[in-house]
Parts: C-alpha cells; sequence; structure tokens
C-alpha cells in the first residue's frame, strides 16, 4: 500500500527545505523529494548566497529585509542544536554605486527608510575609502572584448554609491539547505533522495499524489514545486502553465572566482559590491578570493536551457569577461589564465520576480521563478508557502482575495498578490539578477 502525507514538497534546495520545515511546524505531515543524493545538491549549491536588501519593488525589499534577520540568528532560526555543522554568515554590508540603471538608488533608498532599513550615502570622493584605489570613472555601456571601447571610460566619474550595513553573504549555500533538512527532520518532516517524481497525480480537479520514475505513487492532498530551475518541467508535468501570466525558464549563468589585487585583503575587508556601471556584482570568497557574476547587460547573450539536465557545466569566455569589467573598478585585479569558478542554472520568471502562489489545480502550489535572487529570503518563502497552502485548503480564494503575510521582524504586512502567478509583468523591474 502506498504511503500518505499531507503535502508533497517536490524539490529540496534551501527555499524547499525551509518549506518543509515551516510546513512541519504547522503540523503538516510531509515528506520532501528530491532527485538528486543530498539538500541543496541543485541550483541552491551554485549560489553566490549573497543576502542585500535592495530590489526594484517595495515587497521584494521588505521580504529581502526581513530575510536578512534569519541569517543574523541563523542558529535561532533553525534551533539550537539541531545542525551538526552550522553555516557562517559574514554580515559585511553592501556598496552599491550609483547609476542611471537603478536610478541613483533614490527609488531604492524611499523604499529602505519605509521598511526602517538603515543606509549611508557614499560620494564619489569616497567611494576609494571603502574600495581601496577604486578607479571611479564610469564605464557604461557595457561592450564584449570585440566592441570598440571596450575597457575604456565614458565619463570622469560616476555618481557615488550607497552603503547598506545590513548584508552580506553565506559561506556555503549548500549546507544551509541541510542546516534547514535536519531543522525540518527535528519537526517531522520526511525527505527522500535519488527520488524522481515524473508524474502529479489528479482526481476531478484536484491533487492526489505524485508517481515516481520506478512507478510508485505517493499519495498527498498538496503537492508544492519547489523544483529550481525544473519548476518549468513540474508546472508542464501538472498542466497548470496556461492558468499563469508569469511563466519561469532555465539560464545557465557563470560565476568567476580570482585572487584578490595585490595588497588587498578582501576577504576580511570586503563586502559585497554591485555596480550596474560595470554590469557585475561581487563578494568575498575564502584563500582572499573575489566571486564575480554578472548584472546581466543587454550586449551579453543569454543562455536559456530547454532541459535543465543538459547543459554546459565548463566556464566559457563570459567568466573572464566578467573579471575584465570588474577590473575596470578594482585596479590591480589579474584576469587569470586558468578560469576558476561555478556553472549553474538560475530559474527565471519573466520579470525576474518570484512567484511564491497557489495554482488553478486544487492543491498544486509553486515556490518558483527564484531568478537567481531568492536564496536570501529562503526562510521568508518558506514561511510564506506554508501560510498559503495553510489557508487555501482552508478554503481561501487567494487568487480573488490575495493573502496579507505580516512580516515579524521589520513589523510589516505585504500582499502575497505581489508575487502571484497571475500578476501583469512588473515594469519597474530591472530585468535582471537585481530583481
Ligand atoms: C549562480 C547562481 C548564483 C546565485 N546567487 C544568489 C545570490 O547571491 N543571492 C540570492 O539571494 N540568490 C542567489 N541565487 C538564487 C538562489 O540560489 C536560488 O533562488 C535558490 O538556491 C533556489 O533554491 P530552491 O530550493 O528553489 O531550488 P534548487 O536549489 O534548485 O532545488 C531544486 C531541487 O529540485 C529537485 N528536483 C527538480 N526536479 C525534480 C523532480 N522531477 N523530482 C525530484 N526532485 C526534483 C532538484 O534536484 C533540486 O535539488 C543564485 C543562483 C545561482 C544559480
Amino acid at each position: 500500500m502506498s504511503k500518505s502525507y499531507d503535502a508533497i514538497i517536490i524539490g529540496a534546495g534551501v527555499i524547499g527545505a525551509c518549506t518543509a520545515f515551516e510546513m512541519a511546524k504547522k503540523g503538516m505531515k510531509t515528506l520532501s523529494i528530491d532527485k538528486l543524493p543530498e539538500a541543496g545538491y541543485g541550483s541552491t549549491s551554485g549560489s553566490c548566497a549573497i543576502i542585500r536588501t535592495y530590489y526594484s519593488a517595495y515587497e521584494t525589499c521588505a521580504l529581502a529585509y526581513e530575510g536578512w534577520h534569519y541569517w543574523k540568528d541563523w542558529e535561532g532560526y533553525i534551533g539550537r542544536g539541531v545542525a551538526d555543522n552550522l553555516i557562517q554568515y559574514h554580515d559585511t554590508g553592501c556598496l552599491v554605486i550609483k547609476t542611471p540603471h537603478n536610478k541613483d538608488l533614490s527609488v531604492v533608498c524611499d523604499t529602505m527608510d519605509q521598511i526602517g532599513c538603515p543606509w549611508e550615502n557614499i560620494p564619489t570622493d569616497q567611494i576609494p575609502d571603502r574600495l581601496p584605489n577604486a578607479d571611479t570613472r564610469a564605464y557604461d555601456p557595457a561592450k564584449r572584448p570585440d566592441d570598440d571601447g571596450f575597457g575604456e571610460p565614458t565619463g570622469n566619474a560616476v555618481n557615488g554609491a550607497v552603503f547598506f550595513p545590513n548584508g552580506g553573504y553565506v559561506s556555503d549555500p549548500k549546507l544551509s539547505a541541510q542546516n534547514a533538512q535536519q531543522a525540518a527532520m527535528a519537526a517531522g518532516a520526511e525527505f527522500r533522495f535519488n527520488t524522481e517524481v515524473t508524474e502529479i497525480k489528479q482526481e476531478n480537479g484536484k491533487v492526489v499524489g505524485v508517481t515516481l520514475s520506478d512507478g510508485s505513487r505517493i499519495n498527498a492532498p498538496v503537492v508544492v514545486n519547489v523544483a529550481g530551475p525544473h519548476s518549468f518541467v513540474i508546472n508542464e508535468m501538472a498542466g497548470v502553465t496556461d492558468g499563469m501570466n508569469i511563466n519561469t525558464r532555465a539560464l545557465r549563468h557563470e560565476v568567476a572566482h580570482v585572487p584578490a589585487p595585490k595588497g588587498m585583503d578582501f576577504e576580511r575587508d570586503g563586502f559585497i559590491y554591485s555596480d550596474s556601471d560595470i554590469h557585475t556584482y561581487a563578494r568575498p570568497e575564502t584563500g582572499n578570493h573575489i566571486l564575480i557574476g554578472s548584472e546581466d547587460p543587454a550586449c551579453d547573450p543569454q543562455d536559456w536551457v530547454e532541459n535543465p539536465d543538459v547543459f554546459d557545466a565548463n566556464l566559457s569566455e563570459q567568466s573572464k569577461i566578467m573579471t575584465m569589467r570588474l577590473a575596470q573598478r578594482f585596479t590591480g585585479l589579474g584576469i587569470p589564465e586558468q578560469a576558476k569558478g561555478v556553472v549553474a542554472l538560475y530559474d527565471v520568471s519573466d520579470d525576474w520576480m518570484p512567484i511564491y502562489d497557489k495554482s488553478d489545480l486544487d492543491g498544486f502550489y509553486m515556490a518558483v521563478g527564484t531568478s537567481g535572487n531568492q536564496f536570501k529570503n529562503a526562510p521568508v518563502a518558506g514561511k510564506i508557502m506554508a501560510e498559503l497552502v495553510q489557508k487555501c485548503q482552508a478554503g481561501h480564494d487567494h487568487d480573488v482575495n490575495p493573502v496579507q503575510f505580516h512580516l515579524d521582524y521589520i513589523n510589516a504586512d505585504i500582499s502575497l498578490g505581489a508575487f502571484s502567478r497571475k500578476r501583469e509583468i512588473n515594469q519597474n523591474s530591472s530585468f535582471s539578477v537585481i530583481g
């Protein structure tokens, strides 16, 4: 006889594991299923795990600032003594360059004031106090090495910067999913690895469980899709994409790891760095390295992946280009012959904001479209999903009357309608990893 659960969660990445934890805490009997061997083995393991609070919409900023509090007290969140080996959160702060792309951060700083998140204005001539020997000239628009003027300044100076003291990074993103898994198990959740879901079973317009690749079946009235870059595969399996205005796709991305410039101890003194003038972001990495990601300038080709199980996991010229762009600002940054870094997939929504929602299929929910920017929100996303499932299963019509969600730390309410699959595309989005 097949076993029954209150809910099946597909995916045990950082968001899937936090969702299991939060649902188990509400008393639901959950089973998390992942086709990989351990929690966090999927796109979570490739994450830069940057925790920052600036986004383009009020709701995403509020979520991120709420999320920061969980990383600050991670052990308090997962429970004292629950995990064998805890992640380390480095609260370094974030330096963000003002550019026309982010409207000189004016809207962001207004939003920070609304949510009570501190920030500090940094005039251009003080940027080198934070970033020694910084070249503060402007380089926008981004170019490819073959374009005329690549690496040449286009203006005398950027417009200054803002320092957000509340932000940082997690040293080991995979471990964070494993910590959350242990917390979930301590709350009663079950996990099954090396197990693939191949079908969402439905009867009379309702979810009744899933079928696994070995043909066996597991029953549950609720299934939550937290499948990361496979989210669209699972949504297609469930037949729910016609009822969605916002869809998701897998996008291949590279992250470069390079040594810090000579004389700079970026591991000790560094911070999160985001710069839409040179279209890169960076953070410290162990061994006095710098981890470099792209802020998706229009000139770079986008590598959409049809089958998330098959993509080129080798670094390409792109990681070198990102390093060259950062070297425009970080004077003395070397361009290594031998590329090092990570290749992984984002699960990108049409407006680069997440979908935390129900679906048109009764009992089928999704935490998807995390667009390379939702690691930081995993604990809050878990809470959102648990509340959404509980309310909708009790008969609440979230599509008509969106659930209002209270953010405990920052004492604010947000409408979860902002994360609806049926929303209009948010035109204020950066349409990049910044969200
Ligand atoms: C390169 C990169 C850099 C990033 N940097 C940041 C950052 O700095 N800050 C930030 O906030 N966010 C960042 N992100 C985004 C963040 O890491 C993700 O949003 C988050 O890790 C997603 O977690 P998840 O649990 O939803 O998905 P995943 O970790 O992708 O987990 C999904 C799981 O579902 C499983 N699965 C899929 N299909 C099936 C199936 N049919 N049956 C069973 N299991 C299945 C997979 O095996 C996988 O383990 C980054 C992402 C990437 C790729």
